[in-house]
């Protein structure tokens, strides 16, 4: 979820509740301090709406709006992948079926999952396929994917969505289920956090460059300044299971290190992590090293906790 999200979900509050932003927040960060930061931005603020009386029902929500734990959920989506329709038996020893599919407006993608024979019949007879713009009423997140059941609406839409996010889809899975080569995202605990290594990277291209005494070269750029890029190694769990998972740059700063050359700060801002769940996105490569598998991580954001929220939602 972006900062994006964030705001215009306190938007949203504060025009249903006449309340000012600046009250919604101090609410919403109230809230994340007696949760001992155990909750992103976006979840408190999905608490404080839910406190308010404000329900996000019956709102047509853009797909990056949608939230973990989400009822009655609306929005409207481009149909950007889809899977065999696979038959089980249930519990009871009925047949039945289900259906994947990925679904994209201009703001993300997302999974919605069928159950309903009726809405599989809609793919079974080809009304819609890949390309078809869908709508969807009443569905429930389920984590992050949207569950269709029979209370659940499915129809074609007429509206023109123009280009949509199709980026490279990420699968969920758990640590003990990674294979290499796969591209995946996990929830998972921060267990060690490594201090970072440097090194030199070419300014135009962003490989490494050599250095030939003072100076600094490029294969395909020559003599350059180079930039100074920073790595860290951290070891994360999700309960089946613990990898080595790598974090570029860009990773570290986004967690928000402000001086990692300076070790000291760096050791006292990586306590902020140590125990903290989160969502991770990467890929699973070999490290030829070591030959076993490490985690490559490619983006890393605040893991909304489904158990804190459907707790509170209780109270
Ligand atoms: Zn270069």
């Amino acid at each position: 979820m972006t900062d994006g999200n964030y705001e215009r979900i306190v938007e949203r509050i504060s025009k249903i509740s006449g309340l000012g932003k600046e009250e919604i927040e101090r609410k919403i960060e109230a809230k994340r301090a007696k949760l001992s930061g155990l909750i992103s931005k976006e979840g408190a603020a999905q608490v404080i709406a839910s406190e308010l009386g404000i329900s996000f029902e019956n709102e047509k929500l853009k797909i990056n709006e949608l939230l973990p734990g989400m009822r009655k959920v609306n929005t409207v989506g481009k149909v950007i992948n889809l899977f065999p329709v696979r038959t089980f038996t249930t519990k009871k020893g009925e047949e039945s079926k289900v259906v994947n599919l990925w679904v994209a407006d201009e703001t993300s993608n997302v999974k919605v999952v069928l159950w309903d024979t009726n809405h599989i019949g809609l793919i079974e007879t080809g009304k819609i396929a890949v390309g078809t713009t869908i709508e969807i009423s009443n569905g429930s997140m389920r984590d992050s994917e949207i569950h269709l059941g029979s209370f659940s609406n499915l129809k074609i839409s007429e509206e023109n969505l123009g280009e949509v996010k199709t980026e490279k889809l990420f699968r969920k899975k758990h640590i003990n289920e990674f294979k290499i080569g796969e591209s995946t995202s996990v929830r998972a605990f921060i267990l060690q956090f490594f201090e970072p290594r440097f090194f030199s990277v070419c300014p135009e291209c962003n490989k490494k460059v050599v250095q030939e005494g003072e100076s600094f070269s490029c294969g395909a750029h020559g003599k350059v300044l180079p930039e100074k890029r920073s790595v860290s190694s951290i070891v994360i769990d999700d309960g089946t299971e613990s990898i080595r998972a790598v974090l570029f740059h860009e990773a570290l700063l986004k967690l928000g290190f402000s001086q990692l050359e300076d070790l000291e700060k760096f050791a006292q801002e990586k306590e902020n992590f140590l125990g903290k769940e989160m969502l991770f996105t990467g890929n699973v490569k070999n490290n030829a090293f070591f030959n076993t598998p490490e985690f490559i991580v490619e983006d890393v954001k605040e893991a909304v906790p489904e158990e804190v929220i459907a707790e509170l939602e209780k109270h």
